[in-house]
């Protein structure tokens, strides 16, 4: 199928923009063009106007900040797999770039339209989460913050309003101390996840952020992260982590199949031994 006629604009910068998708309730947002394409083509998104946000210089800024890195939403993932762009991640986002889909789709695809697509398989929604990333959101009416946790809501849903653009995503520099690891499962290389896992662990805080991706909903961020070593996170957490308990917490969160519980554990005790 092809699409149904839309009007194209592609403005040059962020208040043209801005006013466009203010201006039309029916107009979307395009940026790498990987998801809504096809979207276009099946028919599923029949805009009345597309805003291609690619020339806008200000969305394809990268730059340290204090304590984090701000990379603009039109930054894809191969300017990060090239290293193009600052890293305060120790090289765990460089890693899960270079492992999205195929270089072709890494030439176009952008974080602000991984993130906002929240498609629940997408590496960025889980990778970020777990990295406690912030994105920001611009419109006519203002600015504002909001953490990746609440950002995502559900499956292909996001708390982006009509006429709000995601114009940076906010990384906080990863600890000395922090060990990283991230693990996903393909049926096939190259295609969507069916199981994912990233985790940011710091024996000497003993504190983790642990998040479970790939579900039919938002992804789940692991609430008392100690609970699945036994009460207490420390430098033996590889052979601490109680997988009866990652069973328990992933029935609770209403993955009813045994089967599919299974493969959610044994992909987070696989990220547990590549962070250790
Ligand atoms: C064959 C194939 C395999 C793939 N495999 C993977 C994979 O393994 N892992 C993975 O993570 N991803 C995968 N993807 C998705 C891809 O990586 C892109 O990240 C994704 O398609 C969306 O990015 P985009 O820039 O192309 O957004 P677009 O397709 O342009 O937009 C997607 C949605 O986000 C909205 N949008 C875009 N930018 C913004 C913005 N700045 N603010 C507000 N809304 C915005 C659009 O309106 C649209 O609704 C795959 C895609 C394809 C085609």
């Amino acid at each position: 199928m092809k699409p149904a006629p839309f009007d194209y604009a592609r403005p040059r910068d962020l208040d043209a923009a801005l006013t466009l998708l203010g201006n039309n309730a029916s107009a979307k947002v395009m940026a790498g063009g990987q998801s809504l394409g096809p979207m276009l083509n099946l028919r599923l998104a029949q805009p009345e106007q597309i805003v291609d946000i690619t020339a806008i210089d200000e969305l394809k800024l990268a730059e340290i900040s204090g304590d984090e890195l701000v990379l603009g939403a039109c930054i894809t993932h191969a300017d990060i797999e090239d290293g193009r762009v600052p890293d305060v991640t120790g090289g765990a986002m460089r890693g899960v770039a270079a492992n999205i889909a195929y270089r072709a789709v890494r030439n176009r695809g952008t974080l602000g339209g991984s993130l906002s697509h929240a498609d629940p398989a997408a590496d960025w929604v889980s990778v970020l989460t777990a990295l406690d990333a912030r994105v920001a959101l611009r419109s006519t009416s203002g600015v504002r913050q909001v953490a990746l946790g609440d950002f995502i809501v559900g499956a292909l849903q996001s708390c982006l309003k009509s006429g709000e653009l995601v114009t940076a995503v906010h990384v906080p520099k990863r600890a000395a101390t922090a060990q990283w690891g991230y693990i996903k499962t393909c049926r096939k290389t190259g295609e969507f996840a069916h199981g994912q896992c990233a985790v940011l662990i710091d024996p000497t805080t003993a504190s983790a952020r642990i998040v479970i991706g790939a579900l039919d909903a938002a992804p789940v961020v692991v609430a008392e992260p100690a609970e699945l070593f036994g009460g207490r996170i420390d430098a033996n957490y590889k052979t601490t982590f109680d997988v009866r308990v990652a069973d328990r917490l992933l029935g609770d969160a209403g993955i009813v199949d045994a089967a599919q519980r299974h493969i959610h554990v044994t992909v987070m005790q696989r990220a547990l031994r590549e962070a250790a």
